[in-house]
């Protein structure tokens, strides 16, 4: 590299900046290495970029360390890091930052040992730093942190000595080193290798049609049924681009890491396979990264986040469940790694996959205008039938009192003929705790959560009203905050209360829980899935958790409980959510040997989500959904951008939100092109607190995602004018998923 290079560093500054490498440490630096600069009056990490050219018009400091002795990425990651900057309105440093895994500061961890050339060495005339060094290691192995307190070395110092052989650095992290070639499930069983089946006809022609596109960028959607076998799809595709020695990243939704996929892949790659997802230490997720770093595993599965897997050749970029809304991070850069997956693709000039059962409206769009090509899997493997789905109407039952309210007879019977087989059952509702809507019944106040605008719900086992926004609680004895009354109705339903009705109703039956609350301790859930797989449980009673992506095979029932609760929400995409949810959730039904049942319990039963659920059938769901978007303009027919306000005075937040709007309309009066961004707001957010920080938002929406930018840059440039500006924090949400 040259002596001037160009520097990212990890704070909340747009640009990049200029520094220059002493002479030592130029063999050292490389694109990917993070280094130790002056900023200001601080020290602070930064990453190199790429060489940069000085310009005399400022004075251009020195670096102070290297701290990697391998880049943390590949140069070829670089472009992308900057195209994620511009998009989602993030500085590049930060971009990084978040793109890394966190325990890197783990490195330090690593052990400086010497060398029998390093002995030799000791014997010669050395400088005095080195001699200190070299003695300091004579006793035995030293932590690199150790060594550069006591002798005061740098790391770029430790390095260059350990180029020339007298020392070498060995990782010293707890679970990083996987010496024995059979793996472990989470459940803690060994993973038996595998080998490929016959493929369906489906499956034959979706991997042929795939597989004469690997050479340059292809975007498709898998759409395949519950069951269909998309994930043998990428297995085989995986396997002839390894084979080519190029890399191929599988992202999966959040939940679904204890689930198949890890497994299947580990069974048929073993080695070759790293995985990065939140549930590994800091040291095993840094180990992952260098292994894919330094070209020792050539398949990189995880969360949204391995979407920045540091392959520097990628030859696929698969993402399964793509309409998981898990894929978007909703803290710090709010980026969407399903979206983010298509644009590594096209950098990478590689294809890219998206795999659902239940396609996300923009992708289904996407497909309409040829921007992915869309194939099939229409058949479960092995001719299992896909479940047969009954609709009970509860405005029927209404008037039924206590628990017949919520398992209506159809489903009671259904409940005790599966029971009776020995098969399991599974009762699905999408609210946790025993009641939602707690309601004073003499003044008719709600019980809500004194720093969140949200109703508290009550959790019988814990004796108290919670929050589920901030976690607030009050004792379940509490009175009405309003008149003082104790005199308390519990209306909405939730999980622990089926749970209770169902214990009473199938005494003999052995029921649990799968929910936030029951899945909080660590294996926690694993306990319950391992249960499930054992025949130790008959009916699960759980949230969207139960939802996703598990397979098992005694499961023939599933009831949902009330297919409503998300159809009425305040959002644009309430039917969209509905509708996977529904036939996600009933995708896990009937998928052994048995066939499965579904029955699902609405007060809608004529809404278009619900019936298309019923029916399974995606496209017809799609072409609807798709005509109302167009007709209220909505993703995918225009590009949205959220501005949201939040702070911890109701009076600052309100002014700043209004001076912020005004801007808006100021800049859209005075630019003809702004002409063509509709501004909507301010206003007071669907949850208007949440944790005492009051909050509001912009919505901004165009055709043209280009201006949108723009818009958006020229508003966040001029933060520093409004009224309270230091007390506010403002983000702006590029294609916000959730406008609540
Ligand atoms: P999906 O991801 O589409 O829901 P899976 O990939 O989980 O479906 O496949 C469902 C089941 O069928 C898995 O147990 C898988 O091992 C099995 N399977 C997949 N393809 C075949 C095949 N060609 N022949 C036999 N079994 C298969
Ligand atoms: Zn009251
Ligand atoms: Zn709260």
């Amino acid at each position: 590299m040259s002596e001037y290079i160009e520097v990212a560093v990890a704070l909340p500054i747009e640009e990049t900046f200029t520094y220059r490498v002493p002479d030592a440490l130029l063999p050292l630096a490389e694109p990917g290495k993070r280094v130790l600069v002056p900023f200001g009056s601080r020290k602070i990490t930064g990453y190199i970029l790429g060489n940069a050219i000085p310009s005399d018009h400022y004075e251009i400091k020195l670096i102070l360390d290297i701290l990697d002795d391998a880049p943390l990425f590949p140069e070829s990651l670089i472009a992308f890091f900057k195209w994620i900057s511009e998009y989602y309105l993030h500085p590049i440093g930060q971009v990084i930052q978040c793109a890394l895994p966190k325990g890197l500061t783990l490195c330090d961890a690593a052990e400086i040992v010497l060398t029998d050339q390093g002995k030799t060495a000791l014997s010669d005339s050395l400088n005095p730093l080195e001699q200190k060094v070299l003695k300091q290691l004579e006793t035995g192995g030293v932590s690199l942190k150790t060594l550069i307190k006591k002798c005061n070395m740098t790391t770029s110092l430790i390095q260059l000595m350990q180029r020339r052989g007298w020392i070498v650095r060995q990782q010293k992290l707890k679970g990083a080193k996987r010496k024995r070639k059979t793996f472990k499930d989470p459940f803690g069983e060994p993973i038996e290798p595998d080998t490929a089946p016959i493929l369906t006809t489906e499956q034959h022609e979706a991997v042929s049609r795939i597989m004469n596109s690997l050479k340059g960028f292809s975007g498709w959607l898998l759409a395949g049924v519950t069951g269909s076998g998309k994930t043998e799809v990428y297995m085989r595709l995986a396997d002839a681009v390894i084979r080519q020695g190029l890399g191929v990243i599988v992202l999966v939704p959040e939940i679904a890491l204890i689930s198949q996929t890890e497994r299947r892949f580990r069974a048929r790659f073993g080695e070759c396979v790293a995985v990065l997802h939140s549930s590994l230490s800091g040291g095993e997720r840094y180990s992952q990264w260098r292994r894919i770093a330094q070209g020792q595993a050539k398949i990189a599965i995880g969360a949204r986040s391995a979407v920045f897997a540091p392959f520097d050749k990628i030859g696929l970029i698969i993402v399964d469940e793509e309409h998981d809304s898990s894929y978007k991070q909703d803290n710090d850069l709010l980026y969407n790694a399903r979206d983010l997956a298509l644009v590594r693709a096209k950098l990478s000039d590689c294809p890219a996959i998206l795999g659902s059962a239940t396609p996300s409206i923009q992708t289904y769009y996407n497909t309409g205008i040829e921007k992915l090509t869309e194939i099939n899997l229409n058949c479960r493997v092995q001719e299992r039938p896909m479940p047969q789905i009954s609709v009970v109407d509860l405005r029927k039952i209404r008037d039924f009192r206590g628990i017949r309210r919520f398992i209506s007879p159809e489903l009671h019977q259904a409940m005790s003929q599966t029971l009776s087989k020995g098969e399991q059952v599974l009762l699905f509702l999408n609210r946790r705790g025993f009641a939602a809507f707690p309601v004073c019944a003499e003044c008719g106040a709600s019980l809500r959560c004194e720093h969140c605008d949200i109703s508290m719900t009550l959790h019988k086992g814990d004796n108290a009203y919670k929050c589920h926004f901030c976690g607030f609680t009050r004792s379940s004895g509490a009175n009405c905050p309003t008149c003082g009354s104790y005199n308390i109705k519990f209306l909405g339903l939730g999980t622990e209360r089926v749970e209770e009705a169902v214990k009473a109703l199938f005494p003999q039956a052995r029921v649990a829980r799968m929910d936030r609350d029951t899945t909080s301790k660590k294996g926690a859930l694993l306990n319950i899935l391992k249960d499930l797989r054992l025949n130790k449980i008959d009916i699960l009673v759980g949230t969207q958790m139960v939802a996703k992506g598990h397979d098992f095979p005694n499961i023939t029932l599933v009831g949902i409980i009330c297919a409503d609760l998300t159809l009425n929400l305040p959002d644009f995409r309430a039917g969209e959510q509905t509708f996977q949810l529904l036939a996600q959730v009933s995708g896990r039904a009937g998928r052994g040997d048995a066939p499965g049942r579904v029955i699902l319990q609405t007060y809608a039963p004529n809404h278009f989500s619900i019936v298309s659920a019923q029916a399974q059938d995606f496209k017809a769901f799609c072409q609807r959904e798709i005509q109302s978007r167009q007709a209220l303009s909505y993703p995918p027919f225009s590009r949205l951008i959220q501005l949201r306000i939040s702070g911890q005075d109701a009076e600052q937040v309100r002014e700043f939100a209004d001076a912020l709007g005004g801007i808006c309309r100021e800049l859209k009066k005075n630019a003809s092109f702004f002409h063509a961004i509709t501004i909507l707001g301010p206003a007071e957010s669907p949850i208007s607190r949440i944790a005492g920080h009051y909050r509001w938002q912009i919505l901004l929406k165009s055709t043209s995602s280009r201006l949108l930018h723009e818009f958006t840059r020229q508003l966040l440039a001029q933060k520093s004018a409004l009224p309270h500006h230091r007390q506010i924090l403002l983000t702006a949400d590029v294609d916000p998923l959730f406008l609540a």
